[in-house]
């Protein structure tokens, strides 16, 4: 019986030019960003590009692995203070970078209350980066009291 290779695209980052498996979607790395760079600009600003701005064409993007977003957001935290903690899902022992969270082993689980309805598992059911280590989602564990 023959097994059947398992097909991972690769892309180039646009940043450090390394290789990153495109795994969950076919031209986007795993866990990395795309910013359409053309749509930054504006008239009198560092750049502009008359032609994406009316619509003419598409912008061109840079494609950043995750490695490459993480120094982006780690260069600038005002800019990683607008964003939301827990960007990206990492299931490793070891967290891949502050931005990821991962799922407890209560995610996704129901169970039937007092009154038989339906209702998630109390407790934390995600956890996020703190000093390199995982913890509780503090938003996942005040849902639930806990
Ligand atoms: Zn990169
Ligand atoms: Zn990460």
């Amino acid at each position: 019986m023959s097994s059947v290779a398992q097909h991972t695209n690769i892309i180039l980052c646009s940043a450090c030019g390394n290789e990153a498996e495109c795994n969950q979607q076919k031209f986007y790395p795993d866990n990395g960003w795309v910013l359409p760079f053309d749509t930054f600009g504006y008239y009198g600003g560092f750049s502009d590009d008359i032609s994406v701005l009316v619509g003419e064409r598409r912008s061109r993007e840079w494609i950043l692995c995750h490695d490459c977003v993480a120094k982006l957001l780690s260069v600038f935290p005002r800019l990683t203070a607008t964003l939301e903690r827990g960007l990206h899902n990492c299931e490793n022992d070891t967290p891949c970078c502050e931005f990821a969270w991962r799922a407890t082993s209560i995610f996704g689980k129901y169970e039937h209350n007092e009154n038989g309805k339906l209702v998630p598992v109390s407790g934390a059911h995600y956890q996020v980066v703190e000093n390199g280590k995982w913890i509780d989602a503090k938003e996942s564990a005040e849902a639930t009291g806990e």
